[in-house]
């Protein structure tokens, strides 16, 4: 028998490359908010922020075409369009953060956000939350590492419980803001006394890979407090809520409400071409440049930087942040219309959905969500899950996403919650 593409896969690329899905989905084109298979079979997209404006957008690929067709070359020669992009980013920060390190991934951004702080502080501890994800260098793979990493977990970094809806820090939400900042506390008190100090806290807005909890503005005052008290640096993780994301404001940390030191971005920025950046203030960057030096040679190359320029445009000529708060409030509506007995929580920020499933015993539903997803691949609709216990299923569309897609994604959902068993 001829090897199949996933053996082939296997045999060339090693076990390191994960895919999605029991039968691992064989993509071959892409259009706004659909995507095709090589049997032609066509799936709705609720799941991936990376193409921001929709598959293909033709604007993106315009641009990109008409910028590879006339230069591209690596970063240190003289350039406009990275510095008119920059510029443009820049001014939709309220807090200083008007320079920028152009990196290819979010990984890239969060080292150098990392060691930003470091640079400035003179310390080295670092805070983050559990159960989260902030890319694969060595330094930030430490924040999300799954397996004991060869030689321990480093004692520089402290992992702070996430905040949670169902299940909060403190036990009330009410006092989970207050809780989740004492545990800050503690963290930065550990660094101190070990001798390490406090660098930063480096975070999400959204909370999204820890299970989008449903937090009220204001809920990180009391860790804004806390950081500055100790003198470290807050630095935002925007990989997920940027570019408007969450509807209501073009940044998750804006909408929370914090002013953070640095921001870092990628994913959606260039709508799948790789283009990623760290944004800080004058004061930071010298920092940095003082104790480290930088150097990326595809960093905001003229065609990375045609292509996020392109997105900056669709964003605005579309109206898409709009669009994600209004469809937005429409998907969460219609989920909040399903009737289960296992549906814990609908939750959504955006154009983010949520919807948290528990076993009668109040145990984590993770092998029902994991039945979910696979029924709503094989009907057509691509999803997949997000927290600690992978119970609680991750809706991500692209923006374009439309009352009809929504109408689309939720009645198949309840088909297929209608067909799935519950097995423990
Ligand atoms: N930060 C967050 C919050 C992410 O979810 C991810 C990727 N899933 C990253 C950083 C890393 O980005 P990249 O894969 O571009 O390195």
């Amino acid at each position: 028998m001829s090897e199949t593409l996933i053996e082939r896969r296997a045999r060339l690329m090693g076990p390191n490359v994960p895919t999605f899905y029991r039968e691992p989905v064989h993509l071959v084109r892409g259009e706004g908010v659909w995507l095709w298979d090589v049997a032609g079979k066509r799936y709705l997209d609720c799941y991936n922020n990376v193409p921001h404006v929709g598959h293909c957008h033709p604007k993106v690929v315009e641009a990109i075409s008409r910028q590879a067709a006339t230069l591209n070359t690596h970063t240190r020669y003289l350039h406009d369009l990275v510095l008119d992009y920059i510029e443009r980013l820049g001014a939709t920060f309220n807090h200083g953060t008007t320079q920028a390190i152009m990196t290819c991934t979010g990984s890239e951004a969060n080292d150098i956000a990392l060691r930003m702080a470091q640079a400035v502080t003179g310390k080295t501890g670092i805070i983050a939350t559990d159960n989260t994800y902030h890319g694969n260098t060595a330094l930030v793979s430490q924040l999300s590492t799954r397996k004991p990493p060869i030689g321990g977990y480093a004692r520089n970094i402290r992992l702070v419980p996430a905040p949670d809806s169902l299940r909060p820090v403190g036990g009330t939400v009410e006092g989970q803001a207050e809780a989740f900042a004492a545990n800050v506390r503690k963290a930065i008190a550990e660094l101190e006394a070990e001798g390490f100090g406090f660098s930063a806290m480096l975070l999400c807005p959204l909370f999204a890979n820890e299970g989008l909890p449903d937090l009220a503005p204001g809920f990180l005052d009391p860790t804004m407090a806390a950081i500055r008290a100790a003198g470290g640096l807050m630095i935002a993780d925007e990989v997920q809520p940027g570019f408007g994301r969450s509807g209501s404001h073009f940044w998750g940390h804006d909408r929370l409400g914090f002013a953070p030191d640095v921001v870092t971005m990628g994913k959606p920025m260039g709508n799948g071409h790789p283009v990623a950046a760290v944004f800080a203030r004058a004061d930071v960057m010298a920092a940095f440049r003082d104790a480290f030096g930088y150097f990326n040679t595809f960093g905001g190359n003229p065609v990375s930087a045609a292509a996020a320029m392109a997105v900056l445009d669709v964003i605005e000529q579309e109206g898409l942040q709009a669009n994600a708060q209004q469809t937005g409030a429409y998907v969460v509506e219609r989920l909040k219309g399903l009737s289960h007995p296992l549906i814990a929580q609908v939750r959504g920020i955006g154009m983010f959905f949520g919807v948290e499933f528990l076993l009668e015993d109040g145990d984590p539903a993770t092998t029902f969500v994991a039945d979910l997803i696979e029924g709503m691949v094989a009907r057509g609709v691509l999803l997949n899950n997000i927290g600690k216990h992978r119970n609680t299923l991750k809706m991500r569309p692209p923006m374009p996403f439309s009352r009809e897609n929504a109408d689309l994604l939720v009645d198949t959902l309840a088909q297929v919650l209608a067909e799935t068993p519950v097995l423990r």
